[in-house]
């Protein structure tokens, strides 16, 4: 059965806004309502895709409080702390570590319109030494309260909306699919209209058939 018009226009709306140039790596963050939340506020970004360190398993840990955004901010797990640095920058990405020490620099002071992941750590420790040494820049958000720290996803609500912020102010928000390249954006587009039929095709190696402009499935299956 064809997605609905009204469903597909909504999709084609959030897909049109969505950017490649703009990510988070989150290291050892373990709360769910966390990693929810720092999902949803990708989500609300236009953050296309979200990176964890995760030494076992996937990051499957999301509740309610993410609202499925889990379903429209796709999800990079990496194993170790060297091979999510390593890709991030093969891909062009300034790492900004956010930490809580006297040499980070007020966040305020650096332009995030070019590939930007803000590094978020851990609820209790913060970002790891190793993963410190790693990044390019350190940052921290100025705070005058009685508590030492932000919670996680509130930080990453502030470091994402300072970087659209910037890029607004500049035109460089993506607002007709500009912030994929033409594949991707295709792709994610038939995988967010039909996700069981893109699972079935994904399993069968199969490559997607074209949608139409309302949203309907153009081709028969190509073997
Ligand atoms: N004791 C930890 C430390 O020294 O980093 C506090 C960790 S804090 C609760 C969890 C994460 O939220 C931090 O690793 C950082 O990513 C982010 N965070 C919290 N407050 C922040 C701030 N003021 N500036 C930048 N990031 C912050």
């Amino acid at each position: 059965m064809s997605i609905l018009p009204r469903r597909f226009e909504r999709i084609k709306n959030v897909l049109n806004c969505r950017m490649k140039s703009l990510t988070v790596l989150v290291e050892a963050v373990n709360k769910p309502h966390n990693l929810s939340a720092i999902l949803r506020t990708c989500d609300a970004a236009g953050v296309f895709e979200a990176n964890f360190i995760c030494e076992k398993d996937e990051v499957k840990t999301f509740n309610s409080t993410a609202q499925g955004s889990q379903k429209w901010v796709k999800l990079n797990n990496h194993k170790t702390i060297i091979s999510a640095v390593s890709e991030l920058k093969k891909k062009g990405f300034k790492l900004y570590g956010t930490t809580l020490n006297e040499s980070s620099t007020d966040y305020r002071n650096y332009d995030y319109c070019e590939n930007t992941c803000f590094v978020l750590g851990a609820e209790k420790w913060g970002l790891s030494n190793e993963l410190v040494s790693k990044v390019d820049e350190s940052i921290f958000i100025p705070m005058t309260g009685m508590v030492q720290s932000l919670n996680v996803s509130v930080a990453t609500s502030i470091l994402l909306f300072e970087a659209i912020r910037q890029r607004k102010s500049k035109n460089l928000l993506p607002f007709n699919g500009e912030g994929l390249s033409p594949k991707e954006y295709q792709k994610t587009l038939f995988e967010w209209s039909y996700p069981e039929l893109a699972s079935i095709y994904k399993k069968s190696g199969i490559n997607y058939p074209n949608l139409n402009q309302y949203g309907e499935i153009n081709e028969a299956i190509n073997k």
